[in-house]
C-alpha cells in the first residue's frame, strides 16, 4: 500500500510509533524511525534488520527548527523524498492541577505540541515541492473529553486536533492532507506494566471488551497514509473500541 513512498514517524522505537514503523515497512514504504536519543534508535534498527536497506534513524531535538529541517532533509537525501509524516512522540501526564509546576506543563506542551508543528512545518515544505503529501497526528480519546488529572495532556490533544483541522485546511492546496488518530488505552509499555486486575477492570468498560494494541493503531496510520485516504482530510479519527474515559 506504500511501496515508493517515504515516511517519518516520531517516537518510532516503541509502542504505537514502533508498530507504525513495521507496518509502513510491511506495506513497502522506505522509513525513517526518528527517536530522542541515537542510543534509543539504534535498538529499534537492530530489531528491524529484515528491512535494513529500508529503514535509518533519526534523532533531532523535535522542538528545534533548524534540526528537525536538516534531519528531514538528510532523509529526502537517503530515500529521494518524504511523503508521510507520523507525528506519534508524546508524553503523558496524570499530576493533579494542586501540584503541576509550569515546568512540567511547559514541557508536555513542547513535546505533545510544538513538536507537532515544527515536524509538520519541516515536512510540508518538502511535501509541497513533491505535489503533496500526508501528515498524520496523534490525539487521544481524552483530546475529546479531558481527563480528571494531568491537565496538560488532554489540553495538548485538543490542541492538536485543532492543528490538524487548520493545517488540513492551509495544505489541502499543496496535496498534502493532514488527519489524526486518537486512540483509546492502548497496551504500549504503560499499559502492559499495569496488573492484570486493573486491565480486566478497563477492559470491561470498553464496549469492545479488550484494550487497543499497537497493531490496531498502526492499522489506522497506514489507512490514512495510503491512497485508499485520497480525498480524506481534516479528520481525527477515533480507534479505541468506542471508549469513554
Ligand atoms: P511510549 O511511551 O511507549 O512511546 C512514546 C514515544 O515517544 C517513544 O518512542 C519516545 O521515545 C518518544 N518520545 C518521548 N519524548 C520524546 C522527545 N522529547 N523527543 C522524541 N521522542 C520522544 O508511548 P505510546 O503509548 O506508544 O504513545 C505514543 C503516542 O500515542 C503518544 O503521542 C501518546 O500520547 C499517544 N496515545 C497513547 C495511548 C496509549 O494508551 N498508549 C492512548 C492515546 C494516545
Amino acid at each position: 500500500m506504500l511501496k515508493n513512498k517515504t515516511a517519518i514517524v516520531t517516537g518510532g522505537t516503541r509502542g504505537i510509533g514502533f508498530a507504525i514503523v513495521r507496518k509502513y515497512l510491511e506495506n513497502g514504504a522506505n522509513v525513517a524511525v526518528a527517536g530522542s536519543r541515537q542510543e534509543s534508535v539504534e535498538k529499534a534498527l537492530a530489531q528491524l534488520k529484515d528491512y535494513e536497506g529500508n529503514v535509518m534513524g533519526i534523532w533531532p531535538d523535535l522542538c528545534d527548527q533548524e534540526a528537525v529541517k536538516e534531519a528531514f532533509l538528510s532523509v529526502k537525501e537517503r530515500f529521494g523524498s518524504v511523503d508521510i509524516l507520523a507525528n506519534n512522540a508524546g508524553i503523558s501526564s496524570r499530576t493533579s492541577l494542586y501540584d503541576y509546576t509550569v515546568e512540567e506543563f511547559t514541557k508536555i506542551m513542547d513535546i505533545n505540541l510544538k513538536a507537532v508543528f515544527v515536524c509538520s512545518q519541516a515536512a510540508a515544505r518538502i511535501m509541497k515541492e513533491e505535489g503533496g503529501g500526508a501528515i498524520i497526528n496523534t490525539s487521544s480519546m481524552v483530546g475529546e473529553y479531558g481527563q480528571p488529572s494531568g491537565c496538560g495532556y488532554p489540553a495538548t490533544k485538543f490542541a492538536v486536533n485543532g492543528l490538524t483541522k487548520s493545517l488540513a485546511r492551509e495544505l489541502a492546496r499543496d496535496q498534502i492532507r493532514v488527519n489524526a488518530v486518537a486512540p483509546g488505552v492502548t497496551k504500549t509499555d504503560m499499559v502492559a506494566a499495569l496488573p492484570q486486575e486493573m486491565v480486566e477492570r478497563i477492559s470491561a468498560g470498553i464496549p469492545l471488551g479488550r484494550v487497543g494494541e499497537p497493531v490496531d493503531i498502526a492499522n489506522a496510520y497506514l489507512y490514512l497514509a495510503s491512497d485508499l485516504a485520497s480525498y480524506v482530510t481534516g479528520i481525527v479519527l477515533r480507534v479505541d473500541g468506542a471508549a469513554m474515559n
